[in-house]
């Protein structure tokens, strides 16, 4: 016997395990478009006017949230440009440049792609061609995560974003967040929040809508509305400490549906003793902010460019 929505009697098209409910495909567009449209109401993240820069990397989530950002654009009052980094990942990152490429493009939204290649002079790949020879001082996520956010603010200020809208989940902020738990790091979890505010004039403030709904959601959200893209997995994932972390909280959440939920607001509970962030200081190397007297990009950069000398590709 089919099982019926929770709120009709339709066909079920999804279930919520946390929630206890099934919901039809009417519903559920219903319940996940409310949810991310309250949590950008209720945290203030967009104002009206505001010219907002869409982090789009060609996934899911991503594209995701492209499309409800520009369905909602009139109603929530902001102009959307998307943003694309090309990491230089081969085999997996041009295949989702594609997809974002045709979506962006049949959405209506203005794109600018900006590459690692163009703006350091390397490929992801050739960075960690070189890193291998080092003896892998860096994780590729470390580098890839590192000097994608500097692009994704570099490229938004260009573009004269008033926010940058990137599309965290609540599964992903809650990997972070045991991410930061076991590597004791109070500061860095208490940075990790829906939205941030503006800490230097050349920091464009991030907010993530997406903060309270779940990856399955989202996917379960771009199904129906066929949203796809190639099913490929970045190469680098294996190097990853947060891919062994996702795993864990997937099996887990299997026995106890509503454990991210919980997680996430025990976050909230955790972060409201700790001190607000300083202001920002700038990077003396590239001017753009940074926590010491240089960012962690042009740490990075200058390390790599090093390796590049030493062993050229
Ligand atoms: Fe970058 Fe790591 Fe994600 Fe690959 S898995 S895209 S290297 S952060
Ligand atoms: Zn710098």
């Amino acid at each position: 016997m089919s099982v019926c929505c929770s709120l009709c009697r339709k066909p079920a098209a999804v279930r919520l395990l946390h929630a206890r409910m099934h919901l039809c495909a009417k519903h559920f567009e219903e319940y996940f478009e409310r949810r991310v449209l309250w949590t950008i109401k209720g945290m203030r993240m967009l104002e009206q006017g505001e010219r907002v820069a869409v982090a789009v990397s060609g996934g899911k989530d991503s594209l995701t949230l492209l499309f409800l950002l520009s369905k909602c654009s009139h109603y929530l009052g902001v102009e959307l440009v998307a943003l694309l980094i090309d990491e230089g990942i081969r085999g997996y990152r041009e295949l989702k440049v594609e997809a974002a490429r045709r979506y962006v493009k049949e959405w209506g939204v203005e794109l600018k792609e900006v590459s690692f290649k163009e703006r350091f002079g390397f490929t992801l790949d050739e960075a960690v061609e070189v890193l291998v020879k080092g003896s892998m001082k860096y994780k590729p996520c470390t580098v890839c995560g590192v000097l994608r956010r500097y692009l994704l603010n570099e490229a938004a200020l260009e573009l004269g974003a008033d926010k940058l809208a990137t599309a965290h989940n609540l599964d992903d902020e809650v990997q972070v967040f045991m991410m930061n738990v076991l590597q004791s790091n109070l500061v860095a979890l208490a940075r990790e929040g829906a939205s941030a505010r503006r800490t230097h004039e050349k920091l464009v403030p991030r907010v993530k809508p997406l903060y309270f709904v779940l990856e399955r959601e989202v996917m379960a959200y771009a199904l129906l509305h066929g949203i796809e893209t190639p099913d490929v997995e970045c190469p680098y994932i294996v190097y990853s400490t947060r891919h062994l972390i996702r795993r864990w909280l997937n099996r887990v959440a299997q026995e106890d549906a509503r454990m991210k939920h919980r997680v996430l607001a025990f976050k909230s509970i955790v972060v409201k003793g700790v001190e607000p962030e300083e202001e920002f200081g700038t990077c003396k190397v590239c001017g753009m902010p940074s926590a010491g007297e240089v960012c962690r990009a042009c740490q990075l950069r200058e390390y790599l460019d090093g390796l590049l000398q030493l062993h050229p590709l």
